[in-house]
């Protein structure tokens, strides 16, 4: 079974966006979202662009229509229909609607409930003989264990149901106009899934979820170590470990159980593992543990106040749009059975009021909700409010009169563009894999940015308003390709992916290690031969607008506890260089230490400098992000420091890995690259020049003078776009003087 767009499902606001279709010759022929469809079989095939309607949407071809991809992906259109086709809403609407073959009965039902709520028998009563009573146990055993196999049924049908039902809730509330087309299936839904919450609701006693509720808030008894009966576990010290640790597990079983907390009774035995079953004492001590059991539960439930007013909270249910595919469990599978039970048991509605919210709703006794409000759970409480403020009702009333249609995300002209809500961001999350990439995005205030996902969402949750130009991904080709081309084409030369140091200042090659141009070209050969070669390389092209590169690394986690990244590990090496900058030749000149020419810095000292310590503050040398020595994650995030190379020339305390050489630079622009260079050169000069007046030789002297006449050509503008002042060009100018007069005074001699 396929669940392919069909006429009837209202397009909305994307009636009449333009599709590329493919079909064969004829006015019938189905319509194709793609070239490659396996349906489409002859040869003259003519490809149109038309604007999506019903009479489309009719003639597509099945395969097409339920997996075909019509739009660019990212764009509200594709959005769209991942998420109605497919494994999407049409599925959904079509799931848990009635009753099948592996459905409970509601006799079974009736019975696993009477054995499972049935109240504690008084274990020999002395009445019935020996074996009888041996086999009376035997058969309710038996009987314990197949009703709660019927239980798990239940449970798991009416979880599946309760996903299905708030993915279609989701779904809805991305898309409002589908809401009236829709509502009569979702009815159906709604009503087979509070067949299944009754059935499920008589499973589970409510007066062990409270119970259960009680004892997860109390905390540790006082323990009788001590007592005589619990010598057998050794001195008292070990007897408070061990009573303690009996405590622990049995709150945890209590809590997290459907069951009322007598099931956990087995407990005990933990204490007597490794015990001889001849030991003396062991009996009794079993016996007085039983015992403690039932005041742990009897205090817990004395403690709970005995008026037990109710609340009502909201659960909101995490976004699950985006099929649940077979690693990803639905969330009531995710939940406890404690959960899951008092969710069957005190339910009052699937959805907040209206309009239909992905939300549970449920009224609970006083401890059960204290313990909703605070445990950790995939679904978040929170308490109804009676009356959401009315700047709450205008942005949702706002939402649903727009919904997510086109013009949000780049799929119109600039001119068309919405204003990004968070609402918005949610549904390309929840329904694009792999969502997390670099945007363009437009704000009054902030003017044009490059940021990620995850920062657009915090952003937007913070009352941002803007727009979003472009992702990453709807860059152009024609930007990246050329580039592309030519590493490739060198790759199959067979250089290596890492050029070779170039250490002669007066080599063309000298620098160019730390260039953006160096940075591309690694980050092509280190994708080689992956598909999103072209993705990481606009990945860089964005990134580069980003004024503090710390903020690429602080995506967060996914649901899955995995760290997010806007890009591939290998855009970072085309970001930073993993290496350091020589600065000999801007250290003080050669008449203190010998060492420096005492060069400006010029445009190079506001190239940022990537390190964990720029200062020695903390433990430990400082190292770069590209150091086996740090962390394992690649790039830079919120715990590196960034400083310009000035500030690190200045820091005294800076203690840099031998390793690793302490810090990366941000990559060099082509001018900042031809300035090091020249640096160097006179540099490199100025030594040659020392030491022709140190040998009184004048060997290459001649040499030496045609290359200072080149430093001394800066005109004024190369100079002024070297050196942010004058007092630097000059600076630079008496640095080229003062070779001179040392050269010019050798030769006389
Ligand atoms: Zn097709
Ligand atoms: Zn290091």
């Amino acid at each position: 079974m396929t669940y392919a767009l069909g006429p009837e499902v209202p397009l909305g606001p994307f009636e009449g966006a333009a599709v590329t279709v493919w079909s064969a010759q004829g006015r019938q022929a189905r319509l194709h979202a793609k070239r490659s469809c396996s349906y489409l079989r002859t040869a003259r095939v003519t490809q149109r662009e038309v604007g999506l309607d019903a009479s489309v949407v009719g003639r597509l071809c099945p395969s097409c229509g339920a997996y075909g991809s019509w739009a660019r992906p990212g764009t509200g259109l594709s959005i769209f229909l991942g998420a109605v086709t497919g494994l999407g809403l049409l599925y959904e609407l079509d799931r848990y609607v009635k009753a099948d073959e592996d459905t409970c009965s509601d006799e079974e039902v009736a019975h696993a409930a009477s054995v499972l709520c049935r109240p504690p028998s008084g274990s020999g009563d002395g009445l019935a003989a020996e074996d009888s009573a041996e086999a009376a146990e035997d058969e309710a055993f038996e009987a314990l264990q197949e009703a709660r196999h019927v239980r798990k049924i239940v449970f798991a049908e009416w979880g599946g149901a309760l996903a299905s039902l708030n993915r279609v809730h989701q779904v809805l509330e991305l898309f409002p106009w589908l809401r009236p087309w829709a509502e009569p299936r979702v009815q159906r839904k709604i009503d087979y899934l509070e067949r299944l919450r009754a059935q499920a609701a008589r499973l589970v006693l409510r007066e062990s979820l409270v119970g259960a509720a009680a004892v997860s808030l109390q905390q540790t008894p006082a323990l009788p170590a001590g007592d005589p009966v619990f010598a057998p576990l050794g001195t008292a010290p070990q007897q408070a470990e061990q009573l303690t640790s009996l405590w622990r597990r049995w709150r945890g079983r209590v809590a997290d159980s459907w069951d009322p907390p007598r099931e956990q009774h087995y407990l005990v035995h933990h204490l007597v593992s490794g015990m001889s079953s001849r030991r003396k004492g062991r009996e009794q001590l079993l016996e007085r543990a039983q015992i403690l059991l039932a005041e742990w539960e009897q205090a817990a439930r004395s403690a709970a106040p005995g008026d037990q007013g109710e609340r009502v909270l909201v659960a909101r249910v995490p976004d699950t749009v985006r099929p649940a595919g077979k690693a990803r469990e639905s969330f009531p599978d995710r939940l406890s059975e404690w959960e899951q039970g008092v969710l069957a048991s005190y339910m009052i509605t699937t959805a907040g009021s209206p309009p239909a919210q992905p939300a549970v709703t449920v009224r609970v006794p006083e401890p059960v909700a204290t313990r909703l409000l605070s445990q950790q759970s995939v679904l978040s409480y929170a308490e109804q409010r009676p009356e959401p403020s009315p700047a709450a009702v205008a942005v949702r009333s706002q939402a649903d009169d727009s919904g997510l249609g086109p013009g949000v995300f780049d799929d119109t002209p600039v001119s068309h563009r919405r204003l990004l809500t968070a609402e918005h961001l949610r549904a390309l999350r929840s329904t694009v894999r792999d969502a997390e990439q670099l945007y363009v995005v437009l704000g009054l205030e902030t003017g044009v940015e490059v940021v990620a996902l995850s920062m657009l969402e915090q952003r937007c949750a913070a009352g941002w308003q803007g727009i979003l130009l472009a992702g990453a991904s709807d860059l152009p080709g024609a930007l990246i390709e050329p580039r592309q081309q030519a590493v490739s084409e060198e790759a199959a030369e067979g250089s290596s992916v890492w050029a070779s140091p170039v250490y002669d200042p007066r080599d063309p090659a000298f620098g160019r290690s730390l260039s953006m141009a160096e940075g591309e070209r690694v980050l092509v050969r280190l994708c080689e031969g992956r598909r999103d070669v072209g993705h990481a390389l606009r990945s860089l092209a964005l990134a580069r607008s980003v004024p503090d590169l710390r903020d690429l690394g602080d995506g967060g986690y996914d649901d899955r506890g995995v760290a997010r990244s806007p890009f591939a590990p290998a855009v970072w090496n085309g970001l930073l260089a993993m290496e350091q900058l020589d600065l000999e030749p801007f250290e003080p000149a050669a008449d203190s230490d010998g060492r420096g020419s005492g060069l400006p810095l010029g445009m190079l000292a506001r190239v940022q400098a990537y390190t964990t310590d720029a200062a020695g503050r903390y433990q430990g040398r400082a190292h770069s992000p590209g150091c086996a020595h740090r962390r394992a994650q690649p790039g830079v995030d919120r715990h590196d420091e960034m400083v310009t190379v000035e500030e690190l020339l200045g820091n005294k305390g800076f203690d840099p890995c031998s390793k690793c050489g302490g810090y990366a630079v941000r990559r060099l622009t082509a001018a900042q690259v031809a300035y090091y260079r020249a640096a160097h050169q006179l540099h490199d000069c100025a030594q040659r020049v020392r030491a022709t007046v140190w040998h009184r030789s004048a060997g290459d002297g001649s040499a030496t003078v045609t290359a200072l006449e080149e430093f001394d050509d800066l005109d004024a503008r190369t100079a002024q776009a070297c050196f942010p002042d004058h007092s630097q060009a000059r600076q630079w100018r008496r640095a080229v003087d003062r070779l001179r007069r040392e050269l010019q005074g050798s030769s006389a001699e």
